[in-house]
């Protein structure tokens, strides 16, 4: 006998577990199904989670609304109210401050882990969500008056849509012969978190140059020891050596890299590899399915947006859902879904095209460019007016659409 509810919603990280409980909060009725088993076991700082995101305003007032922020504990969270960008290869640079905007900070850096583990324990509090942990799809058919599943536990569900919260490497697009336009970005990102000497001055810190795209980014400190959490994306060949470094050699070349600025203490997390791979979904849904976050796009974390994105994505697909629900219309109708497709992709592929532009711009030692480019920052350094707007844009106050 299968259960039966308003969606089912298949991954539960960030992006499948924030729209679970929007969706619960309208009284929807969800099923999460997840392969994790939903328990994320967090560092002790200073070892802060290798793994963490820049979080915009936006996203910060939608996890506010459903009381998921407030759950995160402060020592885990580091705002950042300036962001320094420069290139390595010449005098450009560009300083974004939060003050010069009005705003009170530019975003906050949260370990993935705290977040999640965070939004889980919001989840266990509804009574509209039943969790399917340590479970997976094993059948499923789509339809626009209903969907079927069977979960490979031998649990059947059905429901009026499946929201696929899946990742990068979605299943459910892979098999519903969703099309995507892909490349490799020809990177790999090192992530790890570091001690430094100095303060990090609440400040995002990346550089552009001969030794590829290096973030630092701000961690909350610990009795006046200092930490953050690195990006750095090179290419595959200049990853390998990297991970193949001793602690002492690698922290050297960090400090190489971020042109001298900062003293490298320590790593006080595994380094991690992540290649790096643009996808984007040439279509987000089709009748009884449709693709969220991850699933449906992945960018370069050069400007920490592909969350961001993912939320902006949670929060148009609830909207239609929820004015749907009042209407009475089927939620798994194309016709319905199409609205947040529309109300998505055009902002998706402008981040996408703007991080690839930027991507390639700072790839290049070509003289020329090089100098033009370094031009370019300065302009760009002294327009206030254009600054505002990239901060905006990035704050998720603005969208291209
Ligand atoms: C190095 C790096 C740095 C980044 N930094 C930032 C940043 O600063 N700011 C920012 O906004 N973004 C950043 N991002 C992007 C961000 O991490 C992702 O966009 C975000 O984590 C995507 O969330 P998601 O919920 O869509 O997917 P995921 O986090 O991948 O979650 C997918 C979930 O689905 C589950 N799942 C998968 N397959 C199945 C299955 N078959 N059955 C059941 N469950 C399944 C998984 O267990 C998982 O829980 C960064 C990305 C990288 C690689």
């Amino acid at each position: 006998m299968a259960k039966s509810y308003d969606l089912i919603i298949v991954g539960a990280g960030m992006v499948g577990a924030l729209s679970a409980i929007l969706l619960a909060k309208s009284s929807l009725r969800i099923a999460l199904v997840d392969k994790h088993d939903g328990d994320y076991r967090l560092s002790t700082p200073p070892a802060y989670d290798a793994r963490v995101s820049a979080l915009s305003s936006q996203s910060k007032r939608l996890l506010e609304s459903v009381g998921v922020w407030q759950g995160i504990p402060h020592d885990r969270i580091a705002p950042y109210d300036n962001m320094v960008v420069w290139d390595g290869l010449g005098e450009g640079f560009i300083d974004f401050n939060a003050q010069a905007t009005a705003m009170p900070e530019l975003g906050h850096l949260v370990e993935n882990a705290v977040l999640n583990q965070q939004l889980m324990t919001q989840v266990r509090r509804l009574k509209h969500i039943d969790l399917y942990l340590g479970d997976t799809l094993d059948s499923h058919q789509l339809s626009e008056s209903g969907v079927n599943v069977e979960l490979a536990s031998g649990q059947l569900l059905q429901a009026q849509a499946i929201i696929a919260a899946d990742g990068a490497l979605s299943k459910l697009r892979t098999e519903n012969a969703f099309e995507t336009v892909e490349w490799d970005y020809g990177h790999h990102a090192i992530v790890t978190t570091l001690e430094i000497a100095q303060t990090h001055e609440n400040t995002a810190w990346q550089s552009f140059g001969e030794e590829g795209i290096l973030a630092f980014l701000p961690l909350p400190s610990v009795d006046h020891r200092h930490f953050v959490s690195i990006v750095w994306s090179v290419p595959p060949k200049e990853a390998e050596s990297l991970m193949a470094l001793d602690e002492a050699a690698f922290c050297r070349r960090l400090h190489y890299a971020m042109n001298r600025r900062f003293d490298v203490l320590g790593i006080t997390q595994e380094r991690q590899a992540i290649p790096l791979r643009q996808r984007h979904a040439k279509h987000y849904v089709t009748a009884g399915l449709a693709l969220i976050g991850d699933a449906a796009h992945t960018i370069h974390p050069l400007a920490g947006q592909g969350a961001n994105l993912g939320f902006a994505d949670v929060k148009a697909l609830v909207e239609v859902l929820e004015k749907a629900h009042r209407r009475g219309e089927h939620l798994g109708a194309s016709k319905v879904l199409r609205r947040y497709q529309r109300a998505r992709m055009l902002d998706n592929i402008a981040m996408a095209a703007g991080m690839e532009v930027f991507k390639r711009l700072f790839s290049t030692q070509q003289p020329l460019i090089v100098q033009l480019r370094n031009r370019g920052m300065m302009q760009f350094h002294r327009d206030t007016w254009l600054k505002q707007k990239l901060i905006a844009r990035a704050a998720g106050i603005s969208s291209f659409s």
